[in-house]
């Protein structure tokens, strides 16, 4: 796959040399053979790269030295073909940053019954060498993907995959800046928080810029420049009468497509990934930059709106996990209840920030005035969402921790908002709305969140569990007073956690 063609997963097969040069050469085959199949399954979005076998501590050490100084490795796959005594992991395990999923397979699917003797028992020992391998991990507690099946099984490589996927957006992550025009808007808690750490913990850097920087650009925007990207709009979108060529409010539109322009260019020269904006840091600005973020939003800037720094960076990484898959991912925001018995739910929206690439529909393209900025009407894309089971995340800071919040929802058919023109989607959040939203509330949740179509809530397990932060997950078999402990056990934990490690 294109989007993670620069990757590699590298993969590290333990063994010994107890049972003499021959086993080793054996398994060397065995794991080139698996990495070719692998890699021929069609099913793993980044080439597997084996690295040989690993049969004494220096080795271990070296593989891992040279996987962290990588910058095509994003994570190592471990195996152990034979019992592979753990202690020669311990040091390179103590080195190792790059994401690790540990798989417990073997190399012949099944039992050679009629003829296995002790010569194949020894050569063949995942059963216990992964045993062995598993305890280090757990003894050192260290972060980890364990998958196990068998590695031509479609269940073990979408396992695999998924892993992949988020290794790469960690690799991603871990480079990122989000550039925010103006500050978090004033006096809102959830959406704050350490900047400091969450470049310690999670990668991503955040920079602020006065929105003047900004009126720079813009005003340097060329009349062609403009020209062209109203072609753009009329080719992907269903153009209000108002905006057509011609329209009363085509300059509203001109207007949108300066902002657009200016805010991608400022991004290319930040080398930028993410970014916020706020309805409180507009001057100079002709509307809101609506239009600009769902479609920077569709090209995989995250987002954030009202100085957001969080979500932007999440959304950011959603989208980068989810490219090529079906679905889509969004900035949303909690914006209004439907009661309705089984079937309440949380109307999904914006002011107008909702990306295009969740639409049912072609979006339409329409101006209308907005209630709050105090500028002139913003042009924005309307639409509805699809239905859909997606997951939406958040991440909080807890203070001593971040947390990360996941709610896997079932978006449902929206009604018409002829008095409301802007993109929604309509969900019943898991395992309904009166558990689902409770949970989300008790655990802290933004109002805020990061939605995507194309992932499921491994995909947030595996990134939760490689940046080493707290998750939450509500779903199906959410219970209040089960989700009630875990918050307090998770509370203690985190304090533990450093006398533990
Ligand atoms: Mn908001």
């Amino acid at each position: 796959m294109k989007a993670f063609e620069n990757f590699e997963v590298w993969f590290v097969t333990g063994a010994q040399l107890l049972y003499g040069g021959d086993a080793v050469v054996a398994v060397d085959a065995h794991s080139n053979e698996m990495v070719k199949g692998l890699n021929d399954s069609g099913k793993l979005p980044v080439k597997v790269v084996y690295k040989g076998t690993v049969n004494s501590s220096a080795e271990v050490s070296a593989t891992f030295k040279a996987a962290n100084n990588d910058k095509k490795c994003i994570g190592v796959i471990t195996w152990m073909h034979t019992f592979s005594p753990a202690k020669m992991w311990i040091h390179g395990l103590q080195e190792l940053k790059k994401p690790m999923l540990h798989l417990h397979t073997q190399f012949n699917k099944e039992i050679p019954w009629d003829t296995m003797d002790m010569d194949f028992m020894n050569l063949n020992q995942s059963a216990h060498g992964d045993r062995e391998f598993g305890f280090i991990n757990a003894r050192m507690r260290r972060p980890r993907k364990v998958v196990v099946g068998y590695w031509q099984d479609a269940n073990t490589l979408a396992r695999i995959a998924v892993w992949m996927r988020v290794a790469a957006a960690w690799a991603d992550a871990q480079d990122m800046v989000v550039v925010r025009f103006g500050d978090n808007m004033n006096n809102v808690a959830v959406t704050d928080g350490d900047k400091v750490e969450a470049e310690m913990r999670l990668g991503y850097h955040v920079d602020e810029y006065p929105i003047g920087k900004l009126v720079a650009v813009m005003n340097k925007v060329t009349e062609a420049e403009i020209a062209a990207m109203l072609k753009t709009y009329e080719a992907e979108y269903i153009l209000a009468d108002n905006v057509k060529e011609g329209g009363k409010d085509r300059q509203r539109l001109v207007e949108a497509a300066r902002e657009e322009i200016a805010i991608r260019k400022f991004l290319e020269s930040k080398g930028a990934k993410a970014f916020t904006t706020s309805f409180d840091e507009l001057e100079g600005l002709d509307q809101l930059p609506g239009l600009a973020s769902q479609r920077l939003m569709a090209e995989g800037y995250g987002f954030g709106a009202e100085g957001d720094w969080k979500t932007a960076a999440l959304c950011r990484t959603m989208w980068f996990m989810g490219q090529g898959l079906e679905g889509g991912c969004s900035f949303l925001e909690d914006y209004t209840l439907n009661f309705d018995g089984e079937k309440s739910s949380i109307l999904q929206a914006h002011m107008l920030e909702v990306c295009p690439l969740i639409a049912e529909n072609k979006p339409r393209l329409e101006v209308h005035p907005l209630g709050i900025g105090g500028k002139n009407d913003p042009a924005r894309l309307v639409f509805t969402t699809k239905p859909g089971t997606g997951v939406a995340a958040t991440i909080v800071d807890m203070g001593n921790r971040f947390r990360m919040i996941v709610n896997q929802v079932d978006c449902i058919k929206s009604k018409a908002l002829p008095k409301l023109p802007v993109a929604s989607a309509l969900w019943i959040p898991q395992p309904n709305f009166e558990i689902g939203a409770g949970a989300w509330i008790l655990a802290g949740g933004t109002h805020h969140s990061s939605f995507s179509f194309a992932l499921t809530q491994e995909y947030l397990e595996d990134y939760a569990e490689i940046a080493g932060i707290e998750l939450v997950v509500i779903d199906k078999d959410t219970t209040i007073s089960n989700f009630k402990k875990e918050l307090r056990m998770n509370d203690v934990y985190y304090m533990l956690n450093k006398a533990l490690s």
